[in-house]
């Protein structure tokens, strides 16, 4: 026997997502159901409002609710300091120290030749306008330490070293 049609696209829905099994997507699908009109809306629209109003910061592509994000916009921090990380959940994790006083600067991935991810579809040519538009004087590079994040951090290294700006390896 088969789930009503809208039950099942439900859990078809909730399957889709990134380390959700069958069981799971089932459990959750009667969550909702479990759930009353109003807090069903409340799911449905927090879920369009995410898509909806986060958008990347246009100066570090970190999350961010239209032009520049917290970070960016906060002028107590240091703008000669630039953190290079694959996305935006390395910069939560960094920002929960409470210690890091520079800014940010978000590749959306690294460098992965099996994925197909060159160095062209990571937000690399916007870090070098960074790095000559402003007054950088020091990079952290703080891609992940595994193969992939070693490579882009070399690769980041040996195009900016000659524009003589101090780079510092954090893994
Ligand atoms: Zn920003």
């Amino acid at each position: 026997m088969e789930y009503v049609l809208p039950l099942q696209r439900l859990i078809e829905k909730f399957c889709t997502l990134r380390g959700v099994g069958h069981k799971t997507a089932v459990r959750y699908a009667f969550s909702v159901l479990d759930m009353s009109e109003e807090e069903a809306a409340e799911f449905a629209e927090a879920l369009i409002s995410a898509k909806r109003d986060i958008c990347p910061c246009a100066v570090c592509g970190n999350l961010s609710v239209g032009g520049s994000c917290s970070v960016c916009s906060d002028a107590a921090r240091d703008a000669g300091v630039i953190c290079v990380v694959e996305d935006s959940r390395a910069v939560m994790a960094i920002e929960k120290v409470k210690e890091y006083t520079g800014l940010y600067h978000v590749l959306g991935g690294v460098i992965s030749p099996m994925d197909n991810v060159g160095p062209d579809q990571l937000r690399i040519k916007e870090l070098l306008a960074r790095i000559n538009n402003t007054n950088v004087r020091e990079l952290i590079i703080a891609t992940n330490p595994n193969v992939e994040g070693e490579t882009t951090a070399m690769y980041l290294s040996k195009l900016v070293a000659p524009l003589g700006i101090k780079v510092t390896r954090l893994a």
